[in-house]
């Protein structure tokens, strides 16, 4: 009786593992394993990026408005069929001095899914960003951050780096202004890569207030601590083990 019940417990112990590592291999915070993954810089100088994802939205103007007044440049990764949709933000996004960043199409995960579902993501999102005029570097960044390998192979093929990000206020499930503030103050370091969201990738809601209120503190709070604001490939520069991409 007692060895069964040992039996059964070691059973369920390694589905518990099993789920457990299959489900941080799923993460963003699990290792890349082809090409590189870029959660932040490596450096001392106190310079910081912030990004903005899943837009561009009905929010993107307000954003856009805030980052002029206080001359912060920042990195947006669009999803494509926003991108569609909003056209003239696209462009007015990249006018005022930011980067463009490609975040898919659909906001799919991309694990599991075909190594031509993935392209076509990707490709479809590059397309729309050219076709608005934009003619600068498109760093990718993955829905959800999540990776495995299919994604990883076809980012290695086209010699191009996964930008992800070090300090994540998850202003998208809207915890409140003083709590996406001060997750940011406490996670951001020289190097950082500061996740935000102007726009609403999974349909929780695309009500982003409270990340439009948080942003003026954040940017004076960070510059009183000594930090600049760059884009990403401004950023990425101050990395020389950072390979240059096409
Ligand atoms: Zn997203």
């Amino acid at each position: 009786m007692i060895r069964r019940f040992f039996w059964i417990c070691l059973v369920l112990a390694l589905i518990a593992i099993f789920c457990g590592i299959f489900l941080w291999l799923k993460s963003h915070r699990a290792p890349q394993v082809i090409g590189k993954c870029i959660h932040c810089v490596n450096t001392s100088e106190k310079v910081v990026a912030i990004t903005f994802d899943d837009g561009p939205s009905r929010h993107t103007e307000e954003i856009l408005n805030i980052l002029r007044l206080h001359e912060v440049p920042a990195t947006f990764f669009l999803l494509g069929k926003n991108a569609e949709q909003f056209p003239m933000l696209v462009r007015q996004t990249y006018q005022e001095g930011h980067e463009i960043g490609n975040h898919s199409y659909s906001h799919q995960p991309l694990v599991f899914k075909s190594l031509a579902f993935i392209r076509n993501e990707i490709d479809k999102t590059d397309k729309i960003i050219k076709e608005s005029g934009y003619q600068g570097i498109i760093h990718f960044r993955a829905p959800y951050g999540r990776k495995l390998l299919g994604l990883p192979w076809v980012l290695y093929q086209s010699n191009r780096l996964h930008i992800l990000f070090d300090v994540i206020p998850d202003d998208w499930a809207r915890p409140g202004v003083t709590t996406i503030v001060n997750r940011i103050l406490a996670q951001t370091k020289p190097g950082s890569i500061i996740l935000c969201h102007d726009g609403d990738g999974d349909n929780a809601g695309d009500d982003r207030s409270q990340t439009i209120q948080a942003l003026p503190v954040i940017i004076k709070e960070l510059r009183a601590a000594g930090y600049q604001f760059l884009t990403i490939s401004q950023l990425l520069k101050y990395d020389v083990s950072i390979p240059p991409e096409k």
